[in-house]
């Protein structure tokens, strides 16, 4: 028993970020080969044995997104240079591996970004948008979308009748029988979206600090990249390009390094938690 507390106070004081976690500044990571010649997927930095986040840069190529009407900034460009910071935060402290489904300006299609987190095996999948109102130039904060309840049950059915024997889902191979297969779907989905809105509470919870949040900040919505049903979720919405503040901060090196700051603290909190959990059965 004590053997086993020690374990875990190890595991949790390993880690829970420390005082230092916050006063770091993001050193630049050198870009080595943008993806991974065995497998042509997004290259992974850090440590094996640690869990994975994807992050994904929304738009992309010949999709810019949404265009903020103070300096012309593009989402697409806006949402590849908050993802890096948060990728290099994270590979400061090291207590995560992480991957991008791009570093660079490249369309992909809303599938392949999360069958990119799926074929990783990602513990985590975060999408990284920034919003717009052009009605509204008041409203301003960060969101988080997970999957709806709704989409979630069509989307397992559709699922289950497109598998094949040789997929797989949560790390276990599916029947090939529609009925059993549907189940097996819904219930690594449950879990995911279960997993998803704890992390997005987390999230708000932990950077609040670092940049605001819309009041109602947590949505459900059909939304398309969210759809991996074994790999926990988000699409984050930064703040409105349409806002004057929030373009402001979202495109400062300061405000983006902030915003890094937030995520790598609830990313690295949702781990801990959950390392401990999975020791403690
Ligand atoms: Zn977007």
């Amino acid at each position: 028993m004590e053997i086993l507390l020690a374990f875990l106070i190890a595991l949790a004081t390993a880690f829970v970020p420390g005082p230092s976690a916050r006063r770091d500044e993001g050193v630049p990571i050198a870009l080595a080969d943008r993806s991974d010649p065995a497998t042509g997927l997004p290259r992974i930095i850090g440590g094996a044995g640690r869990p994975l986040v994807v992050l994904d840069a929304g738009h992309g190529g010949h999709d810019p997104g949404a265009i903020s009407p103070f300096g012309a900034r593009r989402e697409k460009d806006v949402t590849l240079a908050i993802a890096t910071a948060i990728r290099d935060a994270l590979v400061v402290s090291g207590r995560v591996r992480v991957a991008m489904t791009r570093e660079d300006d490249r369309y992909l299609v809303l599938k392949d970004r999360y069958e990119l987190a799926r074929k990783l095996r990602a513990s985590l999948f975060i999408s990284i948008h920034a919003d717009a109102a052009p009605s509204n130039d008041g409203a301003r904060g960060a969101t988080i979308y997970t999957l709806s309840e709704v989409a979630s049950d069509r989307e397992a059915a559709l699922l289950a009748e497109q598998q094949n024997q040789s997929d797989r889902i949560a790390g276990a191979s599916l029947s090939g029988e529609t009925g059993v297969d549907r189940i097996l779907i819904d219930l690594a989905q449950r879990e995911s979206m279960t997993v998803s809105a704890g992390f997005a509470a987390l999230l708000k919870r932990e950077a609040s600090a670092f940049f605001p949040f819309r009041p109602e900040y947590h949505r459900f919505a059909s939304l398309v990249v969210l759809k991996a049903p074994d790999v926990p979720s988000i699409l984050f919405e930064t703040g409105y390009l349409t806002n004057a503040t929030d373009t402001a901060y979202i495109a400062s090196p300061e405000g983006r390094q902030q915003i890094a700051l937030g995520i790598r603290s609830a990313i690295e909190t949702h781990f801990a938690r959950r390392l401990v959990r999975v020791a403690a059965r």
